[in-house]
């Protein structure tokens, strides 16, 4: 494993801008893990599993399928799904079954072996708690509710399915409960993380604030 910066936040607090340019910056690898769950959602309910099938079922399930993440793009089964993944029944999916046990064990092990053998910026919801917790550097990346909901109206605006302001504010609020409260690897600040609040910040001035913090 080389030196892995991990990323952990919020919806919408700005940690795939971040993580990307930050990756860059370093010469880094970058790894969007939402990305592997948006796939793996899509997966399911294009097998037609819903949010209350078994363990049992999904683990069944999860037996046919690949996913990779390379060069910013996500795979599933050899495919690259990276715009399938953006709609926001994806998103809504992505949170409901990222709650399951069987979907986080399946995207452990591929997860740690996306960081191997080079320098990596992870981000996600549980980089710095679970998947990589003895990471070189860790970052929790939030903003308030408000700025996450505008930041997803502007990125959804122009999409085939766009969504209203209040809209994505209710989205934002109801990920927020479900990936907070979810018994396993809930979303929350590690205690070593740096806590970094974006609500009135650019990208650029985070990423200024993350390699200060970090002294490159
Ligand atoms: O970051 P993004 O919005 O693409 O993630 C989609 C969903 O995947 C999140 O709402 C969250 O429920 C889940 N997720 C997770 N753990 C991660 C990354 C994402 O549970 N490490």
């Amino acid at each position: 494993m080389g030196k892995v910066i991990a990323i952990d936040g919020p919806s919408g607090a700005g940690k795939g801008t971040v993580a990307r340019m930050l990756a860059r910056r370093l010469g880094f690898e970058y790894l969007d893990t939402g990305a592997l769950y948006r796939a793996v959602a899509l997966y399911l309910v294009q097998k037609g599993i819903g949010p209350d099938e078994s363990d049992e079922n999904i683990l069944e399930t999860l037996k046919s399928v690949s996913v990779d993440f390379k060069d910013g793009r996500v795979y599933l089964n050899g495919r690259d799904v990276s715009a399938e993944i953006r709609t926001k029944e994806a998103g809504h999916y992505s949170s409901v079954f990222s709650a399951r046990k069987p979907v986080r064990d399946f995207l452990f092990p591929i997860q740690r072996k996306l960081g191997e053998g080079h320098n990596l910026v992870a981000e996600g919801r549980d980089m710095t708690t679970v998947v990589f917790p003895g990471a070189w550097e860790k970052i929790y990346l939030d903003a308030s509710a408000k700025e996450r909901a505008r930041r997803r109206y502007e990125q959804m605006k122009d999409s085939p399915n766009p969504m209203t302001e209040a809209d994505a504010l209710e989205d934002v609020l109801k990920r927020d409960r479900r990936d907070s409260s979810r018994e396993i690897a809930p979303l929350s600040k590690s205690p070593d993380a740096i806590y970094i609040d974006s609500t009135s910040l650019s990208p650029e001035e985070v990423v200024e604030k993350i390699l200060k913090a970090i002294g490159d």
